[in-house]
């Protein structure tokens, strides 16, 4: 009798994050209150970073970094081809076009050198923006891809809804990941299976006190109030969009936010056992590769799995895991091979993201599962590869 599935992330919500919410809503403030600001100061002090700024959902966040950035159309934004379509998208949103860099086939991470391939074929347009991911939660070489976009004129906005947590060592700094100290901005998303939640809900984090300005007036319509105006003066210098964050899920976030230091201890101690266990099933499973500098609380548990040497598809290993209770799920799809960005681009060869699209399966991780179930996920998956 099949049992409940796994699946490969889902939130954690407790009591007091409820509490949290109902307080919220008998407060005096549903959407614009003081817990959107207080959420706001406890992340840029949690990242590192001297402003954060919420916002929608990661999107959003993203929408708005372009926006802030100014980036105006037929400019271009490098992006690697294995992340989420908004990290693209949002390129598209402000009419720049989007130059797929490829990524090292056994982290699926933006390297220097893919970024180097991708600014040889920027051609004429003027280079904005390079958006790195952190795939998993393993961060990029953020002092390198910064030289380099650096060296084109551009700055490195980091999507690290992955990374929340996330630490790294460049030499002997340690940094957070989010503390934007290589980019000028970094965003997050608090999605259901992010790792922490407000059902919706973004965060773009900045050194750059201007930056930070211009993503608050973008947020709310393009609207400033002037310092010695009257009361109901607003003004409008270009319009912006409805992004903000409501009170009420700002108090969720500012509850699971306290919750960060537990969630990441359970990842981490998850993902050790992850290594323990799949151990013996290299080299026909391998966890993603680690970067040296990075120290990782894993948002995803991406495993590269060889279906050519296992003699098996993909289809019928994700197939065979469900039925034995083991959700799945594939991070991601080359975003340069979506009928849109093909249609747009034509055929792109970047055989990093295929090779990794090929082998990528993410299998549960969340804070809520017990120690059990990870042993249980590699005996299914032992089984389902005949190993
Ligand atoms: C989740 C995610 C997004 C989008 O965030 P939403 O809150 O769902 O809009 C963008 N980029 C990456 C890498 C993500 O994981």
């Amino acid at each position: 009798m099949p049992g409940p599935v796994l699946p490969y992330g889902r939130q954690t919500i407790e009591d007091d994050d409820i509490a949290a919410v109902v307080e919220a809503l008998r407060a005096d403030f549903l959407t614009t209150g003081p817990t959107v600001a207080a959420f706001e100061a406890a992340f840029a002090e949690t990242v590192g970073a001297r402003h954060a700024v919420a916002c929608a959902n990661g999107t959003a966040a993203l929408h708005l970094a372009m926006l802030a950035l100014d980036v105006q159309p037929g400019e271009a934004v490098i992006v690697p081809s294995i992340t989420f379509l908004a990290t693209a998208n949002c390129a598209r949103y402000v009419g720049a076009e989007v130059v797929f860099a490829d990524v090292d086939p056994h982290s699926g991470l933006m390297t220097p050198e893919t970024l180097a391939e991708a600014l040889a074929r920027v051609g004429g347009r003027k280079l904005r923006a390079v958006l790195p991911v952190h795939l998993r939660g393993d961060t990029v070489n953020l002092p390198e891809l910064a030289a380099l976009a650096g060296g084109a004129g551009a700055v490195l906005v980091e999507d690290a809804p992955h990374a929340l947590g996330s630490t790294m060592s460049f030499g002997n700094v340690a940094e957070r990941a989010g503390d934007a100290r290589h980019s000028a901005m970094a965003t997050f998303s608090f999605h259901p299976v992010k790792t922490i939640a407000t059902g919706e809900g973004g965060m773009v984090t900045t050194n750059d006190a201007g930056l930070a300005e211009r993503l608050r007036t973008v947020r709310s319509h393009g609207m400033t109030r002037p310092a010695d105006a009257d009361p109901w003066v607003y003004e409008m210098a270009e319009p912006g969009f409805n992004y903000r964050l409501p009170d009420i899920l700002c108090a969720l976030g500012l509850s699971q936010l306290k919750k960060l230091p537990r969630f990441a201890a359970r990842r981490r101690a998850l993902a050790a056992a992850y290594e323990t266990a799949l151990a013996p099933l290299a080299p026909i499973v391998r966890i993603a590769a680690r970067p040296a500098w990075s120290d990782p609380v894993l948002h995803l548990m991406c495993v590269l799995i060889d279906f050519q040497a296992a003699g098996v598809s993909r289809r019928s290993v994700v197939d065979a895991l469900r039925e034995r209770g083991v959700g799945t799920q594939v991070h991601y799809i080359p975003v340069h091979t979506q009928p849109y960005y093909r249609e747009r681009y034509g055929a792109l060869d970047l055989p990093g993201a295929n090779a990794w699209y090929d082998r990528c399966l993410s299998l549960p991780l969340y804070p809520g599962m017990a120690d059990e179930d990870v042993g249980r996920v590699a005996a299914a998956l032992r089984a389902v590869l005949g190993r």
